[in-house]
């Protein structure tokens, strides 16, 4: 607006008339926004009736694409879009039926509490406010729950791959001291390798590359026959790299593989670790939250031992994305490794300058949500045991598909059910399509959306239970649907 000029309400959004942003009739919003919020509690009750995954319709794709818009519109047609364009179209996440991946279903309580904090616009970079309290709660809640002491420190992340490359990140400054973060690593002098499994996420490969240490350097350790890393063979890789001069820093633990759900011999990795004075860390982006569960913790023994541990409250926590955490034992490493001291940040004694705890300091993001709210509603009003009871189902439910495969002639189990996870495939001629093609005609048909792996080289059908919603009868569907359209595919084919 040039200056003087009147603001044109013409121009504007009809409900949004004046010089600010704020509605020129709040009663207008105040009912727009009770159907929208009507709306979201309505889709919620009735996912089960829904498809799980529709393909957005290439038209409706090429509508929805515009020029950038000069003028507002009325925001009731703005949600109308939304309401028949975008959520319609979701990825199905929330669907009981939804098995692609490791994804979280959310819950309406998440969704709340992020109406409630986006009210808010917190963020929690630091200074003096009530937010930072809730982080803290979340961080003591988790120190409780994984046996941390005292001193150990965390904060909300995007999500593992993130936390894991903290993790890392904090194993370099264990090992080559803060002077790292200004002279860079080629000064220090030392070629750092790293350990994991075989079967260890992507995104630890991805962590050292971004870290300057190189992908080359993560030692991808052989596992066992249920896809655990072997001690051995862990320790003669970090005996070998010793011998040829280089410097073994950190050892990664998978706490839940993304293929199989194996989860490795924490405490020997532990024991490692110790003997060989590495930075332990674990990757437990879904499996850590198994200690939630009275029937789960005993498998994860020796995660209270970890040095720093990455995890995904999006993913069996059920928190609306995203909700990712690093937990470290060293606080002081923790902040050692990312805190800066620009003037405009310079904490002081008093006022809302003020405060203890500056997230900014342990982590490379200044501006950041209020992820922990909607977390610790979460938390606060389900009970850790609720939650955990969750996580446990799934598993019982994995291992009612798993019974079922076994069961079934034409179906074959490719990996033993350890967890929420079951891979197999529908027997025939070509295997690798024929599966292929099942996956991708249950997911069209909105039936079921299971994911495909491979699982010692062989193509498989993926379904990872994390969804609160799934039960019994969503798992007799993805069994049903797989074997109906393997038939028919079969057939089709003619053998
Ligand atoms: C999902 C997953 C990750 C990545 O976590 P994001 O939250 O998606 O970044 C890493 N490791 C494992 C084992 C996972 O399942």
């Amino acid at each position: 607006m040039t200056a003087g000029a009147k603001p044109d309400a013409a121009d504007r959004s009809p409900t949004f008339g004046g010089p600010d942003l704020d509605p020129a009739d709040w009663e207008a919003v105040r009912a727009q926004g009770h159907r929208m919020l009507d709306d979201m509690i309505n889709h919620l009750q009735g996912l089960r009736e829904e498809p799980v995954w529709r393909e957005p319709p290439a038209a409706l794709r090429a509508g929805f694409r515009e020029p950038l818009p000069a003028k507002g519109a009325d925001l009731a047609a703005v949600y109308d879009r939304f309401a028949a364009e975008i959520l319609p179209y979701s990825s199905g996440n929330t669907h009981p039926r939804f098995m692609g991946w490791v994804q979280g279903g959310g819950t309406v309580v998440g969704m709340l509490a992020e109406m409630l904090s986006a009210t808010m616009n917190a963020n929690l970079g630091g200074r003096d406010h009530m937010a930072l309290e809730v982080e803290q709660q979340l961080v003591a809640w988790t120190r409780e729950l994984f046996g941390f002491p005292a001193g150990a420190s965390g904060l909300f992340v995007t999500g593992t791959s993130q936390a894991n490359f903290m993790g890392l990140l904090i194993a370099r400054t264990r090992v080559l001291g803060p002077s790292v973060r200004k002279a860079g690593i080629r000064e220090a002098g030392e070629r750092l390798t790293a350990y994991a499994s075989a079967a260890v996420h992507g995104c630890v490969a991805n962590a050292l590359d971004i870290a300057g240490i190189g992908s080359d350097h993560l030692r991808r350790v052989a596992v066992d026959e249920n896809q655990r890393i072997r001690l051995d063979a862990l320790r003669i890789a970090i005996a070998a790299d010793r011998a040829a001069g280089l410097r073994p820093f950190a050892v990664v633990g998978s706490a839940g593989t993304v293929d199989v759900g194996a989860i490795d011999d924490l405490a020997g990795l532990a024991a490692v670790a110790r003997d060989e004075d590495l930075h332990f860390h674990i990757d437990g982006a879904f499996g850590a939250l198994g200690m939630l569960s009275a029937a789960l913790a005993p498998r994860l023994a020796g995660i209270e031992q970890a040095d720093s541990i990455g995890f995904d409250w999006h993913k069996w926590g059920q928190v609306p994305y995203d909700a990712g955490f690093l937990l470290v034992r060293d606080g002081d490493l923790h902040r050692r490794t990312f805190s800066e001291d620009a003037a405009y940040l310079r904490h002081s004694q008093k006022g809302l300058a003020a405060g203890d705890w500056w997230p900014c300091d342990y982590g490379p993001d200044l501006s950041r949500s209020f992820r922990a709210l909607k977390t610790w509603f979460t938390i606060k009003t389900y009970g850790t045991q609720a939650l955990g009871e969750v996580i446990a189902r799934t598993c019982d439910l994995a291992q009612g598909l798993g019974r079922r495969v076994a069961a079934e002639p034409e179906l074959e189990l490719l990996a033993p059910v350890q967890l929420n996870i079951v891979c197999f495939r529908f027997r025939g001629a070509d295997p690798d399509t024929l599966n292929e093609e099942v996956v991708a005609r249950l997911q069209t048909s909105g039936l079921a959306a299971p994911s495909l792996t491979k699982v010692g080289g062989k193509t498989a059908i993926r379904c990872a239970i994390v969804n609160h919603r799934t039960d019994t009868s969503d798992m007799d569907a993805v069994a049903d649907g797989v074997l109906a359209i393997g038939r028919t595919v079969r057939a089709e084919r003619g053998d």
